[in-house]
């Protein structure tokens, strides 16, 4: 039985193009010490995987492949843990299907 799916979502990422607003990205995490379990939740349910883990073990995000899905403004904004706004006029993710 074949358990590969179909389609991965990578692929379909891929044919997204992003125009990056250099200085003023559109997520940004509060500064901490002890990431918050809410922040650990992000490096999980980030379909874009733009959050990571520092060498000092706290979350970073970096906002170039954001899809603007909202996931983490969901889950990390009620808590303080993140800001999150809509890029810009002109910036962000440009969908493309493929
Ligand atoms: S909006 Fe979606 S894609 Fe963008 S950083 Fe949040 S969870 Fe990831």
């Amino acid at each position: 039985m074949n358990v590969e799916p179909s389609v991965r979502v990578e692929d379909k990422l891929y044919y997204n193009r992003y125009l990056v607003d250099i200085g003023q990205p559109h997520v940004k995490v509060r500064a901490h010490t002890t990431p918050s379990a809410e922040l650990l939740a992000l490096l999980k349910v980030c379909p874009a995987r733009c959050y990571e883990l520092n060498d000092n073990g706290q979350v970073e995000v970096t906002v170039d492949g954001c899809i603007e899905c909202g996931t983490c403004r969901v889950i990390a904004e009620p808590t303080g843990d993140i800001q999150w706004s809509h890029p810009r006029g002109g910036y962000g993710v440009l969908f493309k299907f493929g």
